[in-house]
């Protein structure tokens, strides 16, 4: 049996458990088997032949997210196809110095050894995806695994059903079962590939299931690389380009419709500068997706929220909200037909309110005023460490003082959500928002055993052995008070 059969949020087969344990036992072969002659041609090919894939079927890409969320073209194009594109290009390019022995210096007490650093495939690595960048967050962790020397199954999201059937399709027509394969399915299906003993999972999704996922990787003490999620703020001073922030706020807010890991969740700003805020903020959204409701609405460049589970879950934090007095600056309009919200802005939140303790995940964006930046800092740090964190200010100190006394997974200053796309920057959260990095040589590190490799020439430490005569004894109390 097939474990391809398995498709969508329907229960699993009784057979499957079966199917995936003989789909595990097979690439588990083939990564030990295979060890050896994953040599740095044959990795470069097998990206070459992933690319070529996805470039045959683009149109069919775009086609499954317009199914699945009504994503715009232009924004697969941009934010699921380049990214992996680029991860590809990055890794053929780097991929042989990655793979060179690192030689490392050693201390006087390893005198007359040499020693070296080399990453070795792990082998057998599962990874788990979500679905508000499939293909990107299926098929960008693939390339670093594949990079790596490893064999590979992966677990795309259930909630984008064609572009999960998609993936599937293009990595069987790439790869053979021994190397790469799907496994669609729901949570079970997730839950069954998680009792096996892979050697690194690497999961993007909730903080919720990533805890799952870490609890179930301990049975087995697999490796981990969990890339979360949580709420990231963006701080705005009071000599801050408002215009310029604007313009950049509404692409990295509400592009895929706010479902963005590092989208930023709220923004503090200056109380000074919170109207002229507001207002450009406004001008902005009117001027990208539509001056009215129905211009917005009828719009072809935003998409929608990605199931009613989630369009409730948006209108249940703007209602809440509202009935403890918050104020819709923006926005607000929905339609449950299409599981659409306009682009909202939202005034005058508490702590208290659900919208500010919860990720927000959708087109919803709060704007809360401040008059003393310490404050700022306090709550950043009063609550979980964030994935991401912005700052638009033109003064150096006041960014420096954000960076230096907070803590997030990545940064940008004077921009959003750019910093995904940096090839050489790790891409990763702290603690709640993530454990270890993806992305170019950190995403291949991740999928990599470091390997220390010690070979001795001429070393005396032989002179330490026992039997401990009195001048041994001297020696290791020398070398201890010398060298220690
Ligand atoms: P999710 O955690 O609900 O699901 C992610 C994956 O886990 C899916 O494949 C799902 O089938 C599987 N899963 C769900 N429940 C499970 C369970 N009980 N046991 C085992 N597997 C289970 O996340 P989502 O809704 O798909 O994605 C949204 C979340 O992902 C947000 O929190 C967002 O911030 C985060 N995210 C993080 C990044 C990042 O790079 N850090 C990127 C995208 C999304």
């Amino acid at each position: 049996m097939s474990v391809r059969a398995v498709t969508g949020p329907a229960p699993v087969h009784p057979g499957v458990g079966g199917a995936i344990e003989s789909l595990f036992a097979s690439q588990r072969r083939s990564a030990v088997e295979n060890r050896a002659k994953f040599t740095l041609k044959a990795r470069l090919a097998m990206l070459s032949r992933l690319k070529a894939t996805m470039k045959r079927r683009e149109n069919d890409i775009i086609g499954a997210l317009y199914a699945d969320f009504r994503k715009p073209e232009s924004e697969v194009r941009l934010t699921e196809l380049f990214p992996v594109y680029q991860e590809i290009s990055h890794a053929r390019r780097h991929l042989r110095s990655w793979l060179r022995p690192h030689r490392v210096h050693g201390s006087l007490g390893m005198f007359g050894t040499a020693a070296e650093v080399r990453y070795q495939a792990k082998g057998v690595c599962l990874i788990i995806s979500p679905w508000n960048y499939p293909v990107n967050l299926s098929l960008g962790p693939l390339v670093s695994a594949l990079a790596a020397g490893n064999t590979a199954i992966i677990k795309p999201s259930e909630l984008t059903p064609a572009t999960s059937a998609l993936i599937r399709d293009i990595v069987a027509e790439t790869f053979p079962r021994d190397l790469v394969a799907v496994c669609e399915g729901d949570a079970q299906v997730s839950q069954t590939l998680l009792d096996l003993p892979f050697d690194h999972i690497f999961f993007t999704g909730s903080p919720q299931v990533g805890k799952i996922v870490m609890a179930a990787a301990a049975k087995h003490l697999t490796s981990v690389t969990l890339e979360l999620g949580g709420k990231s703020p963006t701080i705005i001073d009071s000599t801050a380009n408002i215009e310029h922030a604007a313009r950049k706020i509404v692409w990295g807010k509400f592009s895929n419709n706010g479902q963005t890991c590092i989208a930023p969740d709220h923004i503090y700003v200056a109380r000074n500068k919170a109207k002229a805020l507001v207002e450009a903020l406004r001008n902005e959204i009117r001027r990208v997706y539509g001056q009215s409701d129905s211009q917005q609405k009828s719009g072809a460049d935003y998409c929608r929220i990605v199931n009613p589970r989630h369009f409730e879950r948006l209108c249940a934090l703007i209602d809440d909200a509202s009935a403890r007095g918050a104020t819709i600056l923006e926005g607000g309009v929905r339609d449950p037909t299409q599981k659409y919200i306009s682009p909202t802005l939202i005034g005058d939140t508490t702590p208290q309110m659900a919208i500010s303790q919860e990720e927000i995940f959708g087109p919803v964006l709060p704007i809360i005023e401040f008059d003393d930046v310490n404050d700022v800092i306090e709550e950043i740090n009063s609550g979980p460490k964030p994935l991401a964190l912005y700052v638009f200010s033109k003064e150096r100190e006041f960014a420096d003082l954000i960076v230096e006394n907070t803590s997030s997974g990545g940064v940008c200053i004077n921009h959003n959500v750019v910093h995904f796309l940096h090839p050489n920057l790790p891409f990763g959260g702290a603690n709640n928002s993530g454990i270890g990095s993806a992305h170019g040589f950190y995403g291949f590190k991740s999928f990599s055993h470091e390997r220390a490799i010690l070979r001795d020439k001429f070393s005396v430490l032989r002179l330490l052995f026992p039997p401990y005569t009195p001048s041994v004894k001297n020696m290791i109390n020398l070398t201890v008070r010398i060298l220690g």
